[in-house]
């Protein structure tokens, strides 16, 4: 998997221009832009999940070690500032060499983001 573009921007992002952003479906809170995308192919809770290379305008819940697919992380679920739906959560830390490329970045679940608020993803 490439993530060869490390350099991500800053956290706060004040202006979209009219870039694609990825927001709440629920109350359209923006979580992130577009550019943000490192990966369409996660799985989340309750199907599909996004990788992100970073968020915005999400609160972190507790910090846990999860099962998950491919082994034990240690993540918070992340919850909408907004609206305060959980949609998705955080890697902190991932105990398999090969998954340390997750850390510090957010899935999020993609049934709980719509793209320039429209209310279907494309793939
Ligand atoms: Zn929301």
């Amino acid at each position: 998997m490439s993530h060869a573009d490390s350099a991500s921007p800053t956290r706060v992002v004040l202006m979209y221009a009219g870039r694609p952003t990825f927001s709440c479906s629920n109350c359209t809170a923006v979580f992130a832009l577009q550019d943000e995308l490192i990966s369409k192919s996660f799985s989340g809770r309750d199907g599909r999940g996004y990788l992100m290379h970073s968020a915005m305008n999400l609160r972190l819940g507790t910090k846990e070690d999860r099962p998950l697919l491919t082994g034990v992380h240690t993540v918070a679920d992340v919850f909408c500032v907004g609206c305060g739906d959980r949609v998705g959560w955080y890697y902190h830390k991932a105990s398999d060499h090969s998954q340390k490329y997750k850390e510090g970045k957010y899935l999020l679940e993609r049934e709980r983001i719509v793209k320039d608020n429209a209310w279907t993803l494309h793939d």
